[in-house]
């Protein structure tokens, strides 16, 4: 302690300011935290001086670590750390640099504390080498950094070695860290692969890319988003489902630098979940859906209805026999019988509809989007048809049948109780009625019912037997010239006699039957065409109507054509009317039905034309030569002003496209003055001729050369 010491009493002699200054040094010195110090380079770190802090660090005081004392700071310096601590501190002596060394000593009372020692050669006032330096002790905050370096390594081999994905992502960069876990659970062999791929989260990762963007705005507005469940996409395109737990990351400002979060595989949860909700919804033998189910679908058939002002049918069916079969086959038949059924139900229904079990051997059919009961019937008829197929059953073949009954919506009840309750009381009133067929719970749907079963029972046999014929109405000009003629369907009942063709159309159209009536009507009108005397030198154009219902079969142009060759008409003599209706639904397929048609060389007319959709765009973009101005418009032409406008502006769309207008069920003068003042080119109608025989058209021709009754 000599130097400083002498230092200070030197200073007392010297001026104030000198003498203050020491004392401030020598205060400060020795009320530091650690030990300030002066030493020499030799064995034992001989100190020269050393500041009252030794005391605290090493329990020793100043003067026993002096020369002569009784410990020496070599000896102090824990005996592994004194080499290690001589070689770095002797490395930088020879080059006269400052140094920093940690090491450990042991104290008076054996305590090992950690210590820090910076310090640096100087020449001493005699121009020898010494050290100055300063000890302090960071036990404690070694102890903590070493707390933390350990943490921070256990939080890598978490981050690493976790089972569960944890991730950090922005919303621009896309992944800024994966681990491993969750490379493995994307399907990736590398959480950088992983990174590198995935830059897209929303589309890249997610089935539902919308998923990114509700992620985004959940942090954006709460921070974070827990069990937030998605599918996603693996790298090789299988599908898993995952469930996020993350928080939004923000600097000092508050503005979120990236989100940090974990991610679990919940696939095998999903899937037992969607397996106890199948099994809670579904009957298990058969598969369909279950009575819970089926009130479900009921409450959304109800309410699709409601909002579409439609109408929707329930229909209850019990098969019959099944007690029979059960007890003489055993249970396994009548599950076999069950399953069978209910596949034949379901194959034949739309996918708006629903076909469930309801228990036993009873199922309820959910029917959608059925305009009229009309459609329902003959739906109902296919069902009967279907369920009646033969079976084979424990070797032996089988024909089940089945009793329905329907309850329709709104009429037949406003909520699925009340309909089930009504189309189960119909149900047993078609039991009641000798089993396999269909009963409805208001009574004149069952007329209706009745009549069409007839009516296309009556039919397939009318065909067979030739009761269906053709007559012919004219079609002139402005002057009563016969300029075309249209070929109508009719029916002569042996028994019921003279059946219009407004109620067996609609009939032949829902049986199926319409193609083969279509075929009838149309050779027995081309043959006759082709028989006919020229008109003013030209061969007179023979029309046929063709429901729209046979633009459903492909081969429509194909049939008409053999049609027109075997029976020896020419394609510039046939006009085929068709009606709005085929555009409804395939647009593209009429198009291409209608293309074929004129490449065959007969014309096309628009039927019916103001009473349907009337959407004008068609008769701009489809190959037609002709419009039919419906009859109900020719009707109020002189009563009612509107009708006259519609027909007026009709009329004149008709001319400005270029088409040829026909008004059809002209029945006086004054509506056909009318419509020729107009420029309507041709008229039809029972002022002209009512529609008559094929051999009353032959005589007509002949006779009047084409010409209808005087001006
Ligand atoms: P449509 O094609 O509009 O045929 C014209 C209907 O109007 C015919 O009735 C005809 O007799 C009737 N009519 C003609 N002039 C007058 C008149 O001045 N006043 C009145 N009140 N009526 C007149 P029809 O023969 O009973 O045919 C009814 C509908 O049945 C036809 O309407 C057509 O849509 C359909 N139809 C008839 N034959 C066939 C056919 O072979 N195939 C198809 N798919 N439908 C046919
Ligand atoms: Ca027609
Ligand atoms: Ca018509």
């Amino acid at each position: 302690m000599s130097e400083l010491l002498a230092a200070r009493g030197a200073g007392l002699n010297t001026s104030a300011s000198q003498v203050d200054q020491a004392r401030i040094l020598d205060n400060l010195v020795h009320n530091l935290q650690g030990m300030a110090y002066r030493c020499l380079n030799d064995s034992e770190w001989s100190m020269i001086f050393v500041s009252q802090g030794c005391h605290d660090l090493t329990g020793y005081y100043p003067e026993e670590l002096l020369p002569g004392g009784s410990i020496t700071w070599e000896r102090m310096t824990h005996p592994d750390d004194r080499g290690p601590v001589r070689t770095r501190i002797t490395a930088h002596f020879a080059v006269g640099r400052r140094f920093d060394v940690q090491y450990r000593i042991v104290t008076r009372t054996g305590q090992v504390r950690w210590v820090a020692e910076r310090g640096i050669v100087v020449a001493d006032e005699r121009g020898r080498p010494v050290i100055e330096g300063f000890v302090e002790d960071v036990t404690e905050r070694r102890a903590t950094i070493m707390a933390l370096a350990q943490a921070e390594q256990r939080y890598r081999h978490i981050f690493e070695h976790a089972s569960e994905g944890i991730f950090q992502s922005s919303k621009e960069e896309g992944y800024l860290a994966a681990n491993l876990a969750l490379a493995r659970m994307y399907g990736f062999e590398s959480p950088e692969a992983l990174i590198s791929n995935l830059s897209d989260i929303g589309h890249g990762l997610y089935v539902d890319p919308a998923q990114r963007t509700l992620f985004v705005e959940l942090m954006e507005t709460q921070g974070k988003v827990e069990d937030f469940e998605s599918e996603v996409y693996r790298r090789d395109g299988s599908r898993i489902w995952i469930s996020e737990n993350a928080r939004a990351v923000r600097d000092a400002q508050g503005r979120i630098i990236c989100y940090e979060g974990t991610v679990h595989d919940i696939t095998e949860r999903k899937r037992y979940q969607e397996e106890l909700e199948r099994q809670a919804n579904h009957d298990q033998l058969t598969g369909l859906p279950n009575r819970n189910l089926l009130n479900d679908r009921l409450s959304q058939a109800i309410f699709h209805a409601d909002r579409h002002e439609q109408m929707m049918a329930v229909v209850f069916i019990d098969l019959d026999n099944f007690k029979f079969i059960n007890d003489t086959l055993g249970h396994a038949a009548g599950d076999e019988l069950l399953v069978e059924m209910g596949r034949r139900l379901s194959t034949h229904l739309r996918s708006a509809d629903t076909v469930a079990r309801q228990g036993g051997d009873e199922f309820v059919l959910v029917l959608n989007e059925h305009q009229t009961p009309d459609t329902v019937i003959s739906l109902l008829e296919r069902m009967v048809d279907l369920i009646g197929q033969p079976i084979m059953l424990g070797g032996r073949e089988l024909q089940v049948g089945a009793s329905m009954g329907v309850a329709l919506y709104p009429q037949d009840g406003r909520d699925a109780e009340t309909l089930l309750k009504h189309a189960d009381v119909a149900m047993y009133a078609a039991k009641g009625h000798g089993k396999n067929n269909y009963k409805f719970f208001t009574p004149e749907f069952n007329a209706v019912a009745s009549e069409r079963m007839h009516l296309e029972a009556a039919m397939r046999l009318g065909l067979e037997q030739g009761e269906f014929s053709v007559n012919f109405q004219p079609k002139v000009d402005h002057l009563r010239r016969i300029v075309g003629v249209e070929a109508l369907a009719r029916w002569q009942h042996p028994e019921m006699g003279a059946i219009s063709p407004d109620r067996f159309i609609p009939v032949a159209e829902e049986s199926g039957l319409i193609m083969q009536l279509t075929e009838v009507i149309a050779r027995q009108a081309f043959a006759a065409a082709a028989t006919w005397p020229r008109v003013r030198g030209r061969v007179l154009p023979v029309a046929v109507n063709l429901s729209p219902k046979l633009f459903m079969d492909r081969q429509i142009v194909d049939r008409v054509h053999s049609w027109i060759d075997t029976e020896g008409v020419l394609p510039e003599q046939v006009e085929l009317e068709i009606t709005e209706s085929i555009f409804l639904h395939d647009q593209q397929r009429a198009q291409y039905i209608l293309k074929a048609f004129k490449e065959l060389g007969v014309s096309l007319a628009m039927d019916d034309f103001g009473t349907g959709y009337s959407a004008l765009s068609y008769l701009r973009h489809y190959p037609l030569d002709t419009i039919k101005i419906d009859r109900s418009l020719v009707v109020d032409i002189e009563t009612r002003e509107d009708a006259a406008m519609i027909a007026r502006a009709v009329v004149s769309l008709g001319k400005s496209l270029r088409k040829t207008v026909v008004a059809e069920g002209v029945e006086n003068p004054a509506q056909f003055d009318f419509l020729r003042f107009q420029g309507c080119d041709e008229f039809q109608g029972y002022l002209f001729s009512r529609p008559i025989t094929a051999e009353a058209i032959h005589r007509l021709l002949l006779d009047t050369r084409g010409q209808l009754t005087q001006l």
